[in-house]
């Protein structure tokens, strides 16, 4: 689709865009919807992102690293399940050098062999660190840009200019890391246009997966007490991405289901085709909180799968546990034969 309909259709609050979106959505990926299982491993970061509850100048959280054992246990159970990406997720933490990370992705390797993919998400790294990371055997990466504003970036993340997160994105692409980025929405300051303007720049960039957070407030942040956007807002904006990016992987992001106890059905509706079930051990998981309310931090990952499926089906689609590379590799590497859990007519 051109982009001058799918924006109009999105400037417009025209309802046909979640239904065109779905359609396109399910023209790449069917009725499945891919599971990628989200490790925390810790909530240290040397960063101060305005907006986020573990950032460095929070003093009331209890902070963690989990052990290289209590990663692999985690990666061990999941793969048992089926699951068949591992995302590990961290602040920006100092402690896990090149030389600790490698030796974990070796690892991960061992229990995984070349039946799963590992996604990392640590943050800004140079571009040799990325390198290293490919090299030692990580597939992907995840690395938001946030907001497309340049203004709002250098204020809200620690002085970092947009610039420099997006030469981390190219980094990434030139490393040959199958690359996902995305952005927050509703974040105070942000202009009119900033739900169409990242979606562009996501379109840009070219990625293989992007994900949109509604941002939410944390008490122990400067950004404390200010709005959160509505989900239908949420929504539409994920339909204008899949109308952007037909093939891009788009998770229905835990921020949604934070957001509205439907949220993420509905990102579904409107072209999201992934999940992301947090199997961080449960004692770790209440301190890695990036924003309040976040659902699901009572229940093992691996029970919240069943949850999904069941989500899933009410809103007529099912899991899938195939690897889901990005789309443009899916037939050069083939091993994108996964399983689905229950039969999609
Ligand atoms: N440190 C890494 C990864 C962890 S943060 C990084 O910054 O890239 C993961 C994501 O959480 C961020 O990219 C951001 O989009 C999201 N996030 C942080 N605070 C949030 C909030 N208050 N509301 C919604 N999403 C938030
Ligand atoms: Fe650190 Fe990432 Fe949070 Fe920024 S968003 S404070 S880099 S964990």
């Amino acid at each position: 689709m051109e982009n001058t309909r799918a924006i109009t259709l999105y400037k417009n609050n025209d309802p046909r865009i979640i239904t065109e979106a779905r359609s396109v959505c399910e023209q790449h990926n069917g009725k499945e919807v891919l599971l990628r299982g989200l490790i925390e491993f810790s909530n240290y970061c040397a960063f101060n992102c305005s907006y986020c509850g573990i950032r460095h100048g929070n003093s009331r959280i209890n902070r963690y690293r989990l052990g290289p054992e209590e990663i692999l246990n985690a990666v061990r159970a999941g793969f048992e399940r089926g699951l068949r990406t591992f995302v590990l997720q961290s602040g920006e933490d100092p402690y896990f050098t090149d030389n600790i990370m490698e030796n974990l992705i070796y690892n991960i390797r061992k229990i995984i062999g070349d039946k799963a993919a590992i996604t990392l998400s640590l943050g800004v790294r140079s571009r040799k660190s990325y390198m290293r990371l490919k090299k030692a055997g990580a597939d992907r990466y995840l690395l938001r840009f946030e907001t497309a504003d340049p203004k709002l970036h250098v204020m809200l993340r620690d002085g970092m200019p947009l610039d420099r997160r997006l030469e981390a994105i190219t980094d990434l692409q030139d490393t040959g890391f199958e690359t996902g980025s995305g952005f927050m929405i509703g974040l105070p300051g942000e202009k009119p246009s900033a739900g169409r303007d990242n979606a562009l720049l996501a379109q840009r960039l070219n990625l293989d997966m992007v994900g949109i957070g509604p941002f939410i407030a944390h008490p122990e942040t400067p950004l404390a007490g200010t709005s959160s956007p509505s989900i239908e807002d949420a929504v539409r904006l994920t339909a204008l991405v899949r109308l952007l990016l037909p093939l891009a992987h788009i998770p229905a992001t835990t921020a949604a289901g934070t957001l509205s106890p439907t949220g993420r059905e509905k990102m579904i509706q409107a072209g999201a085709n992934v999940l992301m079930p947090n199997i961080t051990p449960v004692k770790a998981k209440k301190d890695y909180l990036l924003y309040p309310g976040k659902i699901c931090l009572d229940e093992s990952g691996l029970e919240c799968i069943g949850c999904l499926s069941t989500r899933m089906m009410g809103a007529g689609r099912c899991l899938s546990f195939s690897i889901g590379s990005a789309k443009r590799l899916q037939k050069k590497k083939g091993r994108d034969r996964g399983y689905t859990d229950t039969k999609c007519s």
